[in-house]
Parts: structure tokens; sequence; C-alpha cells
């Protein structure tokens, strides 16, 4: 009986959402078009999911491409088709909203055929809305800085989470810097979840006024690194793992080892073009347990 081959990991994932303007030029600085945007995701869907794939998720939208305009885009408007599916969530206000989750493919292509780019993710699941399973602090450097301080910072962060008995794991973003992920048991809700990340952000930056800041305010970021904590409030976002970015050159939020990450010298060293080399390496040895712990925050 002649053997089947074994799909090579970048072969394209069979997609049944068809594309309007399938060459329209979305990322003008590196001409991809919006046909290469959908191949990418359904390509990456099966690395990408396990991270973006049944959370409530945001958009970047940008019908018109990267340099256009664009808008965030948080509630299901009913447009999107049956792979894209809705989760009704309580607002602030009372009310409760219809928010957008993908699970497939299908459903990561079907969001690109709407214009969107950028997926940012609820750090909860659609399981347990209430109980974060990750916890985010994401590294804003001030202009000047360069990526050596944001990786020292990223690196000092992972220190002190691991005093704390908390592993963590390093994200770039795709843009100008690094996201320290703490994977968690979904257990504690979004406020003591919102405080810890608030105390932990605020002692650092207490310790070291001249490196970080911790407070959302401009002008105290000058020189420093903002430890954008902020990403851990209930209804807040981060960017995905594999999502791409509207920024020139189409780049990609990507997962690191601390390892690897000694030895890269921007946050947007992939780009939706380096396809194959993202499936060969989210295979590979340095990559393997990234962004999974059973752990739950300790006392602090
Ligand atoms: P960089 O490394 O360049 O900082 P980033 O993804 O961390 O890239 P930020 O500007 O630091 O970008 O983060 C903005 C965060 O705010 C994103 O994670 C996104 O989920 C969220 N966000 C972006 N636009 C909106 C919006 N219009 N409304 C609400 N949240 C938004
Ligand atoms: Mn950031
Ligand atoms: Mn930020």
């Amino acid at each position: 009986v002649a053997e089947i081959p074994a799909p090579a990991p970048d072969a394209k994932t069979a997609t049944s959402v068809k594309i309007s303007n399938r060459d329209r030029v979305i990322f003008p600085e590196s001409n991809v078009t919006k046909v290469q945007l959908a191949d990418y995701y359904a390509a990456i869907a099966p690395i990408m999911l396990p991270w973006a794939g049944k959370r409530p998720v945001s958009l970047v939208r940008c019908p018109q491409g990267r340099a256009r305009a664009c808008f965030f885009q948080k509630h299901d408007a009913g447009s999107f088709g049956d792979t894209v599916h809705q989760v009704p969530i309580r607002e602030k206000d009372g009310s409760t909203e219809n928010y957008l989750y993908v699970d497939t493919a299908d459903g990561l292509v079907a969001c690109v055929q709407m214009g969107a780019i950028e997926f940012h993710g609820w750090g909860s699941s659609v399981a347990s809305v209430e109980q974060p399973d990750r916890m985010v602090f994401d590294l804003d450097p001030d202009e000047g800085l360069d990526f050596a301080d944001t990786k020292k910072a990223a690196e000092h962060l992972k220190e002190q989470l691991a005093e704390l008995g908390l592993v963590s794991f390093p994200l770039l973003s795709g843009g100008k810097g690094v996201h320290v992920v703490v994977p968690l048991t979904p257990k504690a809700e979004w406020p003591a979840v919102k405080d810890f990340a608030s105390r932990f952000a605020q002692a650092l930056a207490q310790a070291e006024p001249d490196r970080f800041v911790a407070t959302m305010a401009k002008a105290k970021r000058k020189g420093r690194i903002f430890i954008d904590w902020l990403r851990n409030q209930r209804g807040a976002t981060a960017i995905m793992p594999y999502s791409a970015r509207a920024r020139e050159g189409a780049p990609v939020a990507v997962p690191v080892s601390w390892t690897e990450l000694r030895d890269i010298d921007t946050a947007a060293r992939w780009s939706v073009t380096d396809l194959d080399a993202l499936a060969k390496r989210a295979g590979g040895r340095g990559l393997e347990g990234w962004g999974v712990a059973d752990q739950v925050l300790p006392d602090f």
C-alpha cells in the first residue's frame, strides 16, 4: 500500500471562505495583497489557534489597506458569516454585547475578508470569561531607547516573576516592544489579576524609577519603559501570537524563547512573508511548552 505523504508543515489549510478584491494591496511598502494575508492566516491557523482561538477578540480592520483608515472593532456587526462566532458578554453598564471569537482557519480568513489585519485577544477564554488564563505585561519603551533596553527589561520581569514562583514567556509584539506573558490556571477573577499586575508593575517602577514607569501619563515616560499592566483588566486586549500587525513591512507578533530573545534585535523580526520560517520554528524545540504552565497567582 502506497504511503500517503504527510502534508508539509507549511501546507495551506483549505479554506472555503471566498476572498473579494484578492489583489488589493494591504501593505503598500511590501506589496502584500489581501489574498496573501488570507493565505498567511489559513496556513498559520493550526499554530495560532491554540493561543487566539476560543477567546473574545477585537479586530483592527483596514478595509482599504494599512495605509488608509483603520478601526478597532470589539463587537459583532453581524456581517462576518457563520465561521465567526459570538459570545455574549456583560458590559460595565449592565447591558450585554456580543463579542467575536473564532476557532478555525475559516474564521480567521473570514475576518481577513472583512478587512481585518490584527487580532487582539482577551486574557480569558470564552469558556471562562471571568477567570483570566494569562497575564500580560506589555513593555512600551519610550522613543530613543533601543531594543536591547527592552530585552533587558523583559529579562528583569522574568526574574522578578520567577522569584514569585511564576513562569513567563516573551512575545515579540511585531511593533516596538516585548510582551511578557504569564500563563494562569483560570481560577482568580479579573479584579484579583488586575490588582496583582498593578502592584507588581508599581513595585518595579518604585525600585527603579529611572528605568520604569507604571503609570499611563506620557510625560513620565521620558527615557523609560512603561510597564503597561492595563492589558490585565476585564475587557482589555493584547495582540495575539502570530497576528499580523497593520504596520510597515507586514510584521507579525511572534512567541520566542528567552534564549532566542537574546539574539533578536527587533520586535518586528518576522513578517507574514516568513510563513515557512515561522511554521518550521514553531515545531522546533526552542518553543516547546511556550505559554504553558499550570500556576496561580501567589500572595504578593
Ligand atoms: P508595541 O510593541 O508597538 O507597543 P503593542 O501591540 O503592544 O505594540 P500598544 O500600543 O502598546 O501596542 O498596545 C495597545 C493595546 O491596546 C493593544 O494591545 C490593543 O489590544 C489595545 N488597543 C489598541 N487599539 C485600541 C482601541 N482603539 N481601543 C481599545 N483598545 C485598543
Ligand atoms: Mn506595547
Ligand atoms: Mn501598551
